[in-house]
């Protein structure tokens, strides 16, 4: 009897519940949605989690950075850009996008790294920045070369929306994908994993063919020495590829564009540590873009062991602690460094947003700036 009261009593609510939401009107809805927008973008005010040990709920997800937009960093002298989409690591941080940048040369873009999210980064860069007219930077027939700094999941996950996303919005264009040594097998394995879409949409109503629905993926290797080998050249950039070091990876590469109209020098990390490729691929260079790793707070990390002694030793074989990427800006003599792709795992109870910034302050470097996503430099 209860039961049956209880359910009853739930059907009524339901009920009136549903008359009072379709009598809502437009303004009411406006005004129900106005009121969740401090959860809004960059959530703030921010509420810690209670249980931060989570992949959702670590530090390493909350707002960091300041509060604000992108900004404008590029040098006003200079026609040559470089767009950061996005800024973000493994870590399902809802602030940043998966890694990936687009060197700007003659309003033509060149990409490095497909993180998570890819194509919404881009889009999300599009909207916000308006220092350029990134709408026609990113016309869907400039969507053709990308450059992969490693294999790792988390700087290639976005590769089926560089590849498939365009065609849906009826591109032809060919595009490449050039990296280490495994790439053109990952490619070949992504456009047979979406074969079915295509082929629906050939034999549809859509009646598409084929062309521009594939990529292609082009192996290419650095010098064994520290010289840089020329991996692409066309009528706007020169890129060359040098051996990074990450983790236990065979072939990890930075890089080092220089701009034809105006010869900036831009330098791409990647992921690593200290290497002497690393410092070959910056040396002298205007700008290098860099991940970097908290090693003051490297106890609150959710992975890498239990101990701080053994998150050193295996974050370490990864990732730029601060003292590393000092001794790679002190020898290669590098104008610039932007901290991408960056670890914050700082402590829940006294949470410090710069925190890694400010650690590679201290350790001496002076130019210096923590990137946000839609950020121009
Ligand atoms: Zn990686």
């Amino acid at each position: 009897m209860k039961n049956i009261l209880f359910i009853t009593s739930l059907l009524i609510a339901t009920g009136v519940a549903s008359v009072q939401a379709s009598a809502q009107t437009n303004e009411e809805y406006l005004e129900q949605g106005a009121a969740t927008t401090e959860k809004n973008h960059l959530n703030v005010p921010f509420v810690k989690p209670e249980n931060w040990k989570t992949p959702y709920t670590t530090p390493g997800n909350w707002p960091i950075f300041e509060n604000r937009g992108p900004i404008d960093r590029s040098p006003k002298d200079k026609s040559s850009k470089v767009l950061v989409m996005g800024t973000g690591d493994p870590t399902p941080n809802p602030y940043r996008y998966g890694p990936a940048m687009a060197v700007i040369v003659n309003g033509y873009p060149y990409f490095v790294d497909a993180g998570e999210g890819w194509w919404r980064a881009l889009a999300h860069a599009v909207l916000t920045q308006d220092a350029l007219d990134l709408a026609s930077v990113f016309a869907l027939p400039n969507l053709k070369y990308m450059f992969l700094t490693h294999l790792h999941e988390d700087h290639t996950v976005g590769l089926p929306s560089f590849i498939s996303n365009p065609y849906k919005f009826m591109e032809t264009g060919d595009k490449k994908v050039y990296g280490p040594e495994g790439v053109d097998e990952m490619i070949r394995h992504i456009n047979a994993a979406w074969s079915i879409d295509r082929h629906e949409m050939a034999q549809g109503s859509i009646g598409r063919g084929p062309h521009g629905s594939t990529a292609v993926g082009i192996p290419v290797w650095p010098n064994t020495g520290l010289e840089g080998r020329i991996i692409f050249e066309d009528e706007n950039v020169i890129v060359e590829a040098f051996p990074s070091k990450h983790g236990f990876l065979e072939h990890t590469y930075a890089y080092r564009f220089t701009t034809k109209p105006d010869g900036r020098v831009i330098a791409f990390g990647g992921d690593g540590i200290y290497s002497q490729g690393l410092v070959a691929a910056a040396k002298d260079a205007d700008i290098l873009f860099i991940e970097g790793i908290t090693r003051k707070n490297i106890r609150f990390a959710t992975w890498g062991g239990d101990t701080e002694e053994e998150k050193v030793k295996t974050i370490g074989a990864y990732h730029m602690f601060p003292d590393r990427l000092k001794k790679v800006y002190d020898e290669s003599g590098v104008k610039r460094i932007v901290l991408v792709h960056v670890q914050n795992y700082s402590d829940p109870e006294n949470f410090d947003r710069l925190g890694v910034l400010q650690e590679m302050i201290d350790e001496g470097i002076v130019n210096i700036l923590l990137a946000q996503d839609g950020d121009l430099y």
